[in-house]
């Protein structure tokens, strides 16, 4: 359903040093994609007072990695309660900014919470191996946070992205500076107070919204010593290649155009409303939507069982909104174009029709397009929407040539009752992460989340049990305490 705007407008200033602060560079009006009514206005920090932020944040850091990590994680359990407690209200404001149905919201942010039980579990784990290496001589390993980190997010997760990484990046002992994205600000501001709430110390989180002005600063600033980023491809590159020169730790997730393998031998119902869901839920607005299908060999009647769940589709009730008029325009010549290239229209999303009342959104149906040509402008370009673009083939082995070809590597699954088949689409599949009767294979906790390819910039990951190892350096120490008749090369 159509999530409730908010009643009055919400003013997302700059977090510093615990403290709500208008930013002294642009104010930029928040519109709803729902119907573009204004919601809220950001604010863009200075140089200035991101020089305060940070500074305020280096200086709270010290007194967070002090606190043992038992004691850090008692912020973030009443952090988890306090997104329970406010989680519709929470759940309407964001799906209101980017769009989504509330339900979608919801999900996104009950994801969100997933990471926070497993940053929560990160107390109980022994990080710090010791071993008596030869007779008197100890080495330890002791993790240590990094200091102040930055996280860059986009529009399409206003919450969940976030979550995947500020309860790890704190639990660990890190500040954390957060550069929502411009299209969906309102939301940090709300999980922010909750962190307020929840007892986080000034300074430990910093909320700077604005776009690459601010992006280019903070990355910058000799503070910041990590930094991640969630993204396009084209922005991840841009990121990773100025964080890195600096010699600073960085990992971007870029774009997708994720491929699903359909085989004739796939269960109907479960192709039907895996895939069906998979492109058009959030729009087709998710790094992991299905966006190309190789339908190989004899399909057709799965094809309707897709299309037939797709079409039954209402807008608003089960889908949203686009996140700008812009894109809108952008997913509406792309199905033109696919047209004129050959292809076929087999459900027209552009002819479906704004929920009542909602004409000055942006709106746009699920869209099947058949018969797309490989490397074609449907076929190799990142949409991001309700688009499906079938290329029919022959053999799984074209199949996976295909897949291989594609200039992403986030994800890609295989619809079959065969197990050998699964088998070689899970080690020949060149994906981040690969599912077998799964539309959407987003790995849950303690699993880390993560492409390859243009889909992701740098090594490890930024979620999961991988996430530790870039969230803190691991110390080693070697220990003696008394002098040993044998003395070695480490006397
Ligand atoms: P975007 O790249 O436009 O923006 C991402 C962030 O970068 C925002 O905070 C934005 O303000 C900032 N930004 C924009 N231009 C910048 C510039 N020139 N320099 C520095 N910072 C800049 O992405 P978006 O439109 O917000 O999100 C959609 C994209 O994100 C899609 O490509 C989607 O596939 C991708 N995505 C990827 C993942 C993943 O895990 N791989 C997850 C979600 C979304």
């Amino acid at each position: 359903m159509i999530a409730t705007l908010p009643k009055s407008q919400i003013q997302a200033n700059c977090l510093i040093a615990g403290e709500w602060i208008q930013g002294e560079e642009s104010q930029t009006p928040v519109h709803s994609p729902y119907n573009g009514a204004k919601i809220g206005v950001a604010s863009e920090p200075s140089a200035a007072q991101i020089e305060t932020a940070l500074k305020a944040a280096s200086l709270a850091q010290k007194e967070w990695a002090k606190l043992p990590i038992k004691e850090r994680s008692k912020v973030l359990f009443q952090f988890r309660n306090i997104l329970l407690r406010d989680i519709d209200e929470i759940s309407h404001l964001k799906a209101a900014e980017s769009g989504k149905t509330f339900e979608e919201g919801k999900a996104g942010l009950l994801k969100g919470i997933e990471v926070l039980e497993f940053a929560l579990s990160i107390q109980n784990l022994d990080l710090n191996g010791k071993l008596e290496v030869s007779r008197g001589v100890s080495c330890e390993y002791r993790r240590e946070p990094l200091g102040v980190v930055l996280n860059i997010t986009p529009f399409n997760f206003p919450a969940m992205v976030p979550m995947w990484t500020i309860p790890i990046a704190i639990a660990l002992g890190n500040a954390y500076v957060w550069k929502p994205s411009d299209k969906t600000p309102l939301t940090s501001f709300r999980i922010a107070n909750a962190l307020i709430e929840a007892g986080l110390p000034a300074g430990v989180l910093t909320v700077l919204p604005g776009g690459a002005k601010t992006v280019e600063l903070l990355i910058d600033h000799p503070i910041i010593q990590a930094i991640g980023f969630v993204g396009s491809t084209k922005v991840a590159r841009i990121v990773y290649e100025r964080g890195t020169r600096l010699g600073k730790r960085v990992l971007a997730l870029g774009g997708a155009k994720n491929h699903i393998i359909l085989l004739p031998d796939a269960n109907p119902e479960l192709s039907g409303i895996g895939i069906s869901d998979s492109f058009t839920g959030c729009a087709g607005q998710r790094c992991m939507a299905a966006s190309v299908l190789l339908a190989v060999g004899a399909v057709d009647a799965h094809l309707e069982k897709i299309k037939a769940r797709a079409a039954s589709l209402t807008l608003g009730n089960d889908m949203g909104a686009i996140i700008s008029k812009a894109q809108e325009d952008f997913l509406r010549s792309a199905i033109d174009q696919a047209e004129k290239e050959g292809a076929k229209v087999l459900l027209d999303g552009r002819k479906a029709t704004a929920p009542a009342g909602m004409n000055s959104g942006n709106w746009i149906g699920p869209t099947i397009l058949d018969h797309v040509k490989p490397g074609s402008h449907a076929h190799v370009t990142e949409l991001f929407g309700p688009i499906l673009s079938i290329i029919r083939v022959k053999d799984l082995s074209e199949a996976l040539a295909i897949q291989a070809t594609s200039a992403y590597g986030n994800a890609c699954s295989v619809f079959t009752s065969s197990g050998a088949m699964a088998d070689r689409v899970t080690r020949e599949a060149k994906a981040g992460m690969v599912g077998v009767n799964v539309g959407v294979p987003v790995p849950r906790e303690p699993f880390s989340f993560g492409g390859v390819r243009a889909s992701k910039f740098g090594h490890g990951d930024i979620t999961g049990a991988h996430s530790l190892d870039f969230w803190s350096d691991v110390k080693k120490i070697t220990t003696k305490w008394e002098m040993q008749s044998d003395s070695t090369w480490m006397s």
